[in-house]
């Protein structure tokens, strides 16, 4: 083996090396890019009204929390929370009653 071919051979390794470390960070990079973009479209439409796109209040209706828009009147139930409502339908439809005279 001449000296020459083996340096070549390990320059061709510490490219390729190169290469594959410059490939992560690039994919690491558009990780953090898109984690970054779902934070800031977290922080943009977090509380607002999917129909509308007012803000949006908290209201708690039989120790069942909603997400309430004031301005066009719309509902928002968090991840489990319609599922608290069964079981007990009447008396927290009866609850509802108030929420949406309000
Ligand atoms: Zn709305």
């Amino acid at each position: 083996m001449s000296p020459l071919k083996s340096s070549n051979g390990e320059n061709e390794y510490f490219a390729r090396q190169e290469a594959l470390k410059l490939r992560k960070l690039a994919l690491k990079a558009q990780e953090e890019m898109a984690e970054d973009e779902k934070k800031k479209l977290k922080e943009l439409h977090y509380m607002h009204c999917p129909k509308c796109g007012m803000k949006m209040q908290e209201i708690q209706v039989n120790s069942v929390s909603i997400d309430k828009c004031f301005t066009c009147g719309g509902l928002y139930f968090d991840a489990g929370e319609l599922e608290k409502v069964s079981g007990r339908e009447g008396t927290f439809f009866k609850s509802m009653g108030d929420v949406f005279e309000g």
